[in-house]
């Protein structure tokens, strides 16, 4: 049972005002203290993987590995905090300009104070702990919202940071859209939202009354664009996983196929091949598949199906929200399905001739979260990147990049805007000022 009923709007207000009284006895500003958080946080993730993954399991019907590989291994985003954050924190000196010989500069990085994190269900644990290693990184409080859409990972995340965390710290309040319109009610010094394109509007009219800056983790149709000049049992092999990981609900799926023409039936032979050695006969059955999240979706998505003749799959479930991996062909641009994000197991085919047609085709829509790209051309990679912009970019593999703690991760456009992981997520969570500074024994 999903409860969803809004709280008390004085309770939020207290929980805040417990939140900003910690926040100013400065402890959060000690690193030794923020390193010793997150270690907690390193711990209560490794003493819980079975209860995580339990409670995805009741969610989304995850498969075990997918969990380690994409919720409990945010494990490495804690891990790659740790190593640096004594780096991170440290003032950064910063030249100047020869007239100004007596003074000094540096860039002294500081907490923004209360951080709302709101997220998601597709990943429901990895998407609370990720934003949270900066915002602990970079000294903040924390209140964070989880998505009432996946309850039992929302319930257990209530439940774990109440025991490792004090609430005046860092604090779950669980809830659905009320509770989450009441906490935007309230002044934070930084909004951390992922989730739809139209929600994320909403968020950031609402932080705009208290001129709180947000960062904005949105989605999108992602292109996955797929050349001539390819391995292809590699490509397929990434493809297939990267759209199917999660039955489809990631936001950085592929979203649909712009495939040359030459390769086109090959291509289409190939990914069959690997849908049936990933999940065999029947993925109904497959341990490693998992389902739709909830009966809204899964009719938003059976709709989806009716475009395109099905080349793949099209199998339902409505009892089990499941829906085969399908690979769709015959596709217009001017379908539903290009129009939406897909966010499921379904998979439009669309060929090209000519590259630039390609270019075109994603420059008409909105920006992108990721942009895939299957070459072994250098100048066809150099082509694609310089003339499309998206958050990120991923050559000749699917989702990687998400897991690479170097690379920042953010949408550009429609997509969001700001980034995180690794020191971009401690940088999201910081001001950085600016000091100059200057002495007595020389008056210029
Ligand atoms: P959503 O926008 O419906 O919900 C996200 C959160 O916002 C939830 O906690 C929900 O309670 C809250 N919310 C919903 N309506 C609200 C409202 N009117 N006012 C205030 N808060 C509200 O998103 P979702 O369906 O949970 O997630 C799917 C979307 O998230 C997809 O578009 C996907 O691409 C995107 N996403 C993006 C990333 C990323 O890293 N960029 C990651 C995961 C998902």
């Amino acid at each position: 049972m999903i409860s969803i009923a809004s709280i008390d709007p004085n309770t939020i207000t207290t929980y805040l005002q417990t939140q900003r009284e910690f926040f100013t006895t400065g402890r959060t500003k000690d690193v030794n203290f923020r390193l010793a958080q997150l270690e907690k946080l390193r711990t209560l993730v490794t003493d819980n993987k079975e209860s995580i993954i339990e409670a995805l399991k009741g969610d989304l019907n995850k498969p075990e590995f997918e969990s380690y590989a994409m919720e409990i291994g945010a494990i490495k985003e804690i891990d790659y905090a740790i190593k640096h954050i004594k780096k991170w924190t440290k003032p950064k000196k910063t030249g100047v300009p020869l007239e100004f010989f007596n003074y000094s500069a540096k860039i002294l990085p500081e907490p923004l104070g209360m951080v709302l994190i709101i997220s998601p269900w597709n990943y429901p644990f990895q998407l609370v702990i990720s934003p949270l290693v900066g915002s602990i990184a970079a000294g903040n409080c924390t209140i964070i919202k989880p998505s009432e859409l996946a309850p039992h990972t929302a319930k257990l995340l209530a439940k774990l940071i109440g025991e490792y965390f004090p609430p005046e710290y860092i604090r779950v309040v669980e809830g659905g859209v009320e509770t989450s319109k009441q906490l935007l009610e309230q002044k934070f010094d930084h909004i951390f939202f992922t989730g739809g394109t139209g929600i994320g509007k909403i968020v950031m009219t609402a932080a705009a009354k208290h001129l709180t800056p947000v960062t904005l983790e949105l989605g999108g149709k992602s292109p996955c664009i797929v050349d001539r000049e390819i391995n292809l049992e590699h490509t397929s092999k990434r493809i297939i996983w990267g759209k199917f990981i999660n039955a489809g609900q990631t936001c950085i799926a592929p979203d649909y196929l712009l495939v040359n023409k030459k390769i086109k039936s090959d291509l289409i032979n190939a990914l069959q091949q690997v849908l049936q050695e990933f999940y065999g006969n029947n993925p109904e059955v497959s341990p490693d598949f998992a389902r739709i999240i909830n009966k809204h979706h899964f009719h938003r998505l059976t709709e989806l199906l009716k475009a395109g003749r099905i080349i793949v799959g099209g199998k339902i479930n409505p009892e089990q929200l499941y829906i085969a991996p399908t690979l769709i062909d015959n596709i217009s641009l001017t379908d539903k399905i290009m129009e939406e994000e897909i966010f499921g197991p379904i998979l439009p085919i669309i060929e090209y001739t000519d590259i630039q047609e390609v270019i075109e085709i994603i420059n008409s829509k909105p920006k992108p979260l990721a942009l895939y790209l299957f070459s072994e051309s250098k100048k066809l990679q150099e082509q694609v990147l310089t003339n499309t912009s998206s958050g990120t970019g991923c050559i000749n593999d699917t989702i990687i990049q998400v897991a690479i703690s170097s690379l920042p991760f953010g949408g550009v456009g429609d997509s969001g805007m700001g980034n995180y992981h690794g020191k971009a997520g401690f940088d999201t969570f910081s001001h950085h000022k600016s000091v100059l500074y200057n002495g007595f024994r020389l008056d210029l």
